[in-house]
């Protein structure tokens, strides 16, 4: 059917004022508000970890928030009240706060090559837990990790040595495996894992405060793999 040039003229209009509410749409969309004190302590650490996986899955469907940051610093000035922790590794691809799709002052984040944690890194966790009200620690590890494939070689560069030196527990630890190197995926990722696992153990071993509110339940301590090639966080069941 042929349209009348009016009727064209008409749907073009339309179809700007869609576009033009559209983007208005999109502007009243963006998020300003952040986390308060009042909504910190509503906050429980499985419904913690429920916010994380949320926002993860957002992430990974192309469904991210569109935060106001500017907004978000100005509301944040005063205090902030995050809800959770996470350790991560240095790797240029795992922006904890994107992943999750959090906005500015919903997460502490400590990054150090290899995800391991040392007692500056737990004393900072203390504060995190016990003085600023998180109710969450992450231990989130990620494949094809270099600082592992580099723990995985016995790699030997200045200080960056003794960095990975604190990986060298979860290479011991994983048994089996042939050829013990980085060439091995599947060796590289089981002493990614275990990497997580001690992590967490050494943050409970070491940290009294932290074991202590993770007994009395005021927090909780939970380990994740991150997917390099597909954004997706999957969180340890035991
Ligand atoms: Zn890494």
């Amino acid at each position: 059917m042929r349209l009348l040039k009016a009727q064209i003229t008409k749907l073009a209009l339309a179809g700007t004022l869609t576009l033009l509410f559209a983007s208005t749409v999109v502007w009243a969309n963006q998020v300003t508000s952040v986390m308060t004190s009042d909504v910190q302590a509503n906050v429980t650490p499985a419904k913690a970890l429920t916010m994380l996986k949320d926002g993860n899955a957002r992430f990974v469907s192309g469904n991210a928030t569109d935060y106001d940051y500017i907004a978000q610093v100005k509301q944040t000035a005063k205090g902030q009240f995050p809800f959770a922790t996470v350790l991560s590794c240095l790797d240029s691809r795992i922006l904890p706060e994107i992943v999750f799709d959090r906005g500015i002052g919903d997460l502490f984040v400590a990054r150090v090559a290899g995800n391991f944690t040392n007692d500056d890194i737990l004393g900072s966790f203390e504060f995190a837990s016990k003085l600023a009200g998180s109710k969450l620690i992450v231990v989130m590890g990620h494949t094809e990790c270099g600082a592992v494939k580099g723990a995985c070689d016995a790699a030997q560069i200045g200080l960056l040595s003794t960095t990975l030196a604190s990986i060298n527990p979860a290479v011991t630890a994983v048994e089996g495996h042939n050829p013990r190197n980085s060439t091995n995926s599947g060796f590289v990722q089981a002493v990614s894992e275990m990497n997580v696992r001690l992590t967490m153990k050494t943050l409970r071993d070491r940290s009294v405060v932290l074991r202590q509110m993770i007994e009395t339940g005021e927090i909780a301590l939970v380990g994740a793999m991150y997917d390099i090639s597909t954004g997706k966080v999957t969180f340890f069941e035991d």
